[in-house]
């Protein structure tokens, strides 16, 4: 069994102030993996002591020497990836390979984005030639709290613990309790890289214990924040009273137009990219809208494609999905496919309990229900699970009704040959991000949505910008050289 009940505060591993155990449960068995510590209010206050002792130092230290700080994790990374993908998988339930292919790797492909970013921030730069003696200067906020989910873990701390660093912040990351142990292993990361002490702090612990006291604390100047629309509400109440910064990245219920014109592969696309992570994706692609003409062969497909996806033990090699990442996710996602049945929604795929041969692990079966319809709770809740609702739709002018009919607005998706209406559907779509005909969006690009799925801007150099003040100052001496 893994022991790792300590916080990384002050640049060093140390024990928590009241000793409160928590278990690490492994998804696919239901068992204990490890044994981690929950932290209390003080020792997130120890934190961020740490953390605001820091700041001077680091945030007047020169760019180029944070920037090679943040080379050195990427170093550290390399020498150890396996063990963080394992670390990840374990804990969450991604399946291994994913694990290292797309959960782990999160980390240098964000660093790496954020670097080129960085290399073209001015930090000083003038407001423009019609004002000689003014300039604008970018300056770390300060303290950061840094509050992260489970589903994409590593993914989430590398988009706010790096560019928090770059930007020279200090930070005290409160990684998920469900998944402490890939955080952990980030921490040593940090170390060894020789992040300085008090500038990267690790504290474990709950929403209501740690989290709470971060988003309230009046040393802290913002927090970034990734998970729940719930407990985005709830920290951004507790922020109010000390005026903090705060972003959140919340959750979402994406659609993904297809038109009758899309190309061959892309109900299968949309259905497995909706299964990826078992469903545990905030851009998730969870209502596929599909038009009329098109429809009884897009569900025809997607019933085929869903029962193709293998569900196994996270250790498993191989191309499959792994359990969802708790009993209370496993409870939520069958009340959801209950609701489906009980609305009158059609199951075309999966269903109801374990998958057949399956006695143990929070397994989903791979879900598809065909005429949904809008309003349905299986069309209006983030599910967060392999768990998939197709509705039709007669026109252009319907689809985007439907898409937009939602709190929320993160990633929406369109599938058509048609360049004008993919255009016209991409400046409609009320989304933070629009992805078309499955082209991935580019590297630093920025992450983020609109309305109940936060307003956050993650990765590129809107990433770093979320750090950083501005600052205008007039009378400059511009005979000077600028920094
Ligand atoms: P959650 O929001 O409860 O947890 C996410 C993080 O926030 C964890 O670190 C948690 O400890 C912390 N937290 C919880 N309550 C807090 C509070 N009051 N103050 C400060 N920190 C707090 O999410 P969850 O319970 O793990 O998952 C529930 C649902 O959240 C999911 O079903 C899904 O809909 C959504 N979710 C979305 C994302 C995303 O990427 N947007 C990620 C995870 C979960």
């Amino acid at each position: 069994m893994i022991e790792k009940r300590d916080f990384y505060i002050g640049g060093r591993w140390v024990a928590p102030v009241q000793a409160k155990d928590h278990p690490v449960i492994d998804p696919s068995t239901e068992e204990a993996c490890a044994i981690i510590s929950l932290g209390t209010a003080t020792d997130a206050d120890h934190a961020v002591a740490a953390a605001k002792a820091a700041f001077p130092a680091w945030a007047a230290t020169p760019p180029a020497e944070r920037r090679a700080v943040v080379e050195r994790i990427l170093a550290e990374y390399e020498r150890r990836k396996d063990e963080l993908a394992a670390a990840i998988s374990l804990e969450m339930g991604a399946p291994i390979d994913m694990s290292r292919d797309s959960q782990a790797p999160c980390l240098p492909w964000h660093l790496k984005n954020f670097l080129t970013a960085f290399d073209d921030i001015e930090w000083v730069r003038p407001l423009g030639p019609h004002a000689p003696n003014d300039r604008i200067a970018l300056e770390p906020i300060g303290v950061v709290g840094l509050i992260t989910p489970w589903n994409w873990p590593m993914n989430q701390i590398a988009l706010k613990v790096i560019p928090a660093l770059l930007a020279g912040c200090t930070c005290v990351l409160k990684p998920s309790e469900e998944s402490p142990l890939n955080a952990m292993i980030f921490a040593e990361f940090c170390h060894d890289a020789g992040v300085p002490p008090g500038v990267f702090n690790l504290v474990n612990g709950d929403g209501m214990g740690v989290g709470a006291r971060l988003s309230e604390h009046p040393d802290v100047e913002m927090i970034s924040f990734t998970g729940s629309t719930r407990a985005g509400r709830a920290i951004s109440k507790a922020a109010a009273e000390t005026l903090k910064r705060v972003t959140l990245e919340l959750g979402g219920k994406g659609a993904n137009l297809i038109f009758a014109d899309a190309d061959e592969n892309a109900v299968k696309r949309g259905v497995l990219h909706l299964m990826n992570n078992s469903g545990q994706s905030c851009n998730a692609p969870s209502r596929m809208l599909v038009e009329r003409s098109y429809y009884d062969q897009a569900v025809e497909i997607a019933a085929e494609v869903a029962k193709g996806v293998k569900v196994a033990p996270a250790s498993e090699h191989g191309r499959h999905i792994g359990p969802v990442v708790n009993k209370r996710q496993w409870d939520q996602i069958q009340g959801f496919i209950q609701k489906g049945i009980d609305e009158g929604a059609r199951l075309v795929a999966g269903g109801l309990g374990l998958p057949e041969g399956m006695n143990k692990g929070y397994f989903v079966r791979p879900t598809v229900f065909a005429d949904v319809i809008p309003g349905m709770t299986i069309e209006k809740e983030e599910i967060f699970g392999p768990v998939l609702a197709i509705i039709p739709f007669e026109d252009e002018e319907e689809a985007v009704r439907i898409a937009n009919d939602t709190p929320y607005g993160l990633t929406n998706y369109v599938q058509t040959q048609d360049g004008p209406r993919r255009n016209r559907l991409a400046l409609s779509l009320k989304s933070g991000m629009v992805e078309m005909n499955g082209k991935s969006r580019g590297a630093g690009s920025p992450f983020g949505g609109v309305k109940a799925s936060g307003r956050a801007r993650e990765g590129g150099h809107w990433g770093i910008e979320e750090f950083l003040e501005v600052k205008a100052i007039s009378g400059w001496d511009s005979a000077l050289a600028a920094e």
